[in-house]
């Protein structure tokens, strides 16, 4: 866990002053000590915390590269005269071009490839053979890392702690993520975000004052995991919330944003080191 801000500290004051000790007797009233600082004190609250799903809680690119694999040797096993790499070839440039979340990538690919790939086969079939591959691929494949799923156990255990999603993408694919990732018993119901049901994409920081007033949760108190520097992390800054870049995988390791993150992890064991330091989570996990 690298640390890119320093976090709000309490500048001591004389004991006996009259701010202090006004401050105390407010702090008394509200079964708060707010001076000498104590350690409990001196941590930042936190009231919430959401995660971006792709590269962030699996990784996206790795399974989409195994996936798409499969498809095309299922194609090409059903008898598509291509080879596998040209036909991945296509598949990738389809992507693209029409973007993961379009619907008929295969018969793409075979529209691009020569007449005489698919010649005297059914098209229909070449296509379901790269569909079913795809899925079942999906099926076998679509999980969290290990340190995210017991992380997530981990902050399940508090009740106070808000836990949502705030996710780009089609809202049928990434809940189907959700479910298929076996991590929706870990969040709150409420506060799982699809930007397509909420008609604002990322990266417009309106996103996430939408979550943050939907919700009634101050920014400051509310942390967003992501991956994408431009995407994740530059919009949650404008709004003010606590940012960590999850720079473990995928297309977006290296790129730079506007703003820096309020944290760096490496993988969520690093989010939990950042919580138990900084914003005074305990440190034990319950026996599986
Ligand atoms: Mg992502």
């Amino acid at each position: 866990m690298t640390r890119e801000t320093d976090s709000p500290s309490l500048t001591p004051r004389p004991a006996g002053s009259p701010d202090s000790l006004s401050d105390s007797l407010c702090a008394h009233a509200r079964g708060l000590f707010a001076y000498p600082p104590s350690p409990i004190a001196m941590t930042r609250h936190l009231d919430a915390i959401f995660f971006d799903i792709d590269d962030t809680l699996f990784s996206t690119s790795v399974f989409a590269d195994k996936a798409r694999r499969a498809a095309v040797d299922a194609m090409v096993g059903a008898g598509l005269r291509t080879t596998r790499d040209e036909c991945f070839k296509e598949l990738c440039e389809v992507v693209n071009e029409f973007s993961s979340n379009y619907g008929s990538h295969f018969d793409k690919v075979i529209g691009r490839l020569p007449a005489a790939a698919s010649a005297g086969l059914n098209k229909e079939i070449l296509v379901a053979a790269g569909v079913v591959a795809y899925h079942e691929t999906k099926w076998r494949e679509l999980k969290v890392y290990d340190d995210v799923y017991e992380i997530l156990r981990w902050l399940d255990e508090r009740d106070d702690l808000v836990r949502g999603i705030i996710s780009a993408g089609l809202g049928i694919k990434q809940a189907e993520k959700v479910i298929r990732l076996r991590i929706y018993e870990f969040l709150t119901p409420n506060a799982i975000y699809f930007t397509e049901q909420i008609g604002i994409n990322k990266p417009n920081p309106k996103l996430f004052r939408r979550v943050l007033r939907d919700l009634g949760l101050e920014a400051e108190r509310t942390m967003y995991v992501g991956d994408n520097p431009t995407h994740d992390i530059d919009p949650a800054n404008e709004v003010g919330m606590i940012t960590v870049h999850n720079r473990r995988s995928g297309r977006h390791t290296h790129d730079v944003g506007r703003t820096k993150p309020s944290y760096e992890i490496e993988d969520f064991y690093g989010l939990r080191e950042l919580l138990v330091a900084e914003f005074g989570f305990g440190n034990a996990t319950r026996p599986h």
